[in-house]
């Protein structure tokens, strides 16, 4: 047979650092600091909700309404509008989706057409390139870079230059895509680089795409802003968030987009012919979570402000133990992951590259992290290998049993 039988959008695509660094770390039973998940329960409220959906009923293991189980959009529309400053209407204005993964998809395909160029900030979650390219985009990048010298040690001296962005638009330029708190880097932008981000994108008539999923997670008093509260960036910005990251439930792949309906209508096009919904009960869950942290918003209680507190001592943990060993991290100012400079030690025969130190570091010492340089475009990845990514959202016993693998390693050498 002479045809080929794919589709030509699956070409250049293949490659996902999940699939391989997962399935290696699993191979090798590595003390996992890898992929972002936690190895911890949800909290119990959360759990408890989600028994009680289950066993509350057949509607509850039945289709629900396709943009979004209606108890959940109104529990979103309740406690975002609250945030942003603006009245969310909870059936125009926000669209459940298959975790934030399937926000981002609907959202580049329903907003970006052949041809579109899209810009994309770098470091930056992995789909967003592939997601532009099978919508038929051209990513176009521009690196957040360390300034000054080597001597950085906070996400926050990783800065974006508003010259280089400015000088990426084109005609043909559609979005901008950030993430904040930003992964690996951990960079929560501060609200005059949100409006320099804002004024290109009002000034071109441009869309923001910001994926803030892990908005909850910011340490050292940074605070973190949605670009859509700022003044003309409600109707061109498309906020996704994850319940997933939000109430550490990775697995029940609950997120949404919120924006205005004007946007959320295109994108509902797509998912109602993808996905149509995602699973009732856990939508039903994530609504009672959110209502709880409505009526706890801001007290000692809520599991916004107790989430980062634990966190915060864990990325202690961790950044004090790649220091004995001779690392420098650079300390993130939100989100689960901290990236360091690995260029001291990888100069050994076997790896020259992040990619081929993290694979040892799996296989010969059982100690999983990630490449940081999978985090940018082909054309700047070389200049960035030189860091890996650990994530610290993991149990005390396992950052220790980390530690002790670097320990060992470190004074063998
Ligand atoms: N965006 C970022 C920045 C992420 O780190 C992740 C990974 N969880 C996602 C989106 C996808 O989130 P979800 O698991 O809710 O699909
Ligand atoms: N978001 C997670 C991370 O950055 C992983 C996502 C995935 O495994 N696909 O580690």
């Amino acid at each position: 047979m002479a045809r080929r039988l794919y589709a030509s959008r699956t070409i250049g695509v293949d490659k996902n650092v999940w699939v391989e660094f997962t399935q290696l770390a699993a191979d090798y039973k590595a003390v996992n600091l890898g992929q972002g998940f936690p190895d911890f329960s949800p909290p119990q409220f959360v759990q408890d909700a989600f028994c009680k959906a289950v066993s509350g009923g057949p509607q509850m293991h039945q289709y629900t309404r396709a943009f979004g189980h209606p108890r959940l959009v109104k529990s979103l529309a309740k406690f975002f509008s609250r945030i942003v400053g603006q009245e969310i209407d909870p059936f125009e204005d926000v669209l459940v989706t298959v975790g934030a993964y399937q926000a981002l998809f609907c959202a580049f395909q329903a907003l970006i057409d052949d041809g579109d160029e899209v810009i994309i900030v770098e470091p930056f979650f992995d789909c967003y390139q592939p997601m532009v390219l099978m919508a038929g985009g051209t990513a176009v990048y521009v690196p957040l870079r360390p300034k000054g010298d080597s001597t950085v040690l906070s996400s926050g001296d990783w800065v974006l230059s508003a010259e280089e962005l400015a000088s990426k638009i084109t005609p043909r330029t559609k979005a901008i895509v950030i993430n904040t708190p930003n992964n690996p880097l951990g960079k929560v932008y501060k609200v005059e680089e949100l409006q320099m981000i804002a004024d290109l994108c009002i000034k071109h008539d441009l869309l923001c795409f910001s994926d803030e999923v892990y908005e909850w997670l910011t340490y050292d008093g940074a605070k973190h802003v949605k670009i859509a509260s700022l003044p003309g960036m409600w109707e061109r910005t498309i906020t996704v968030g994850s319940a997933g990251k939000t109430f550490s439930a990775t697995g029940w792949k609950v997120g949404w987009a919120i924006s205005s309906g004007k946007l959320i209508k295109h994108m509902k096009i797509i998912h109602q012919n993808s996905v149509y919904h995602c699973a009732t009960a856990a939508q039903e869950a994530v609504s009672h979570g959110f209502d709880r942290e409505y009526e706890l918003f801001g007290t000692p209680e809520s599991y916004f402000q107790q989430l980062p507190a634990m966190l915060h001592q864990k990325r202690q943990k961790v950044a004090s133990c790649l220091r004995s060993v001779g690392l420098q991290p650079v300390m993130p100012e939100g989100g689960y992951f901290m990236i360091t400079d690995i260029s001291s030690v990888r100069d050994t025969k076997n790896e020259s590259y992040d990619f081929r130190f993290v694979k040892w570091l799996i296989k010969e010492k059982g100690l999983a992290t990630i490449p940081v340089s999978a985090f940018f475009s082909p054309e700047h990845s070389k200049e960035f290998d030189k860091y890996i990514r650990f994530c610290f959202v993991k149990e005390d016993s396992t950052l220790e049993a980390a530690e002790e693998i670097l320990r060992k390693w470190s004074q063998k050498e």
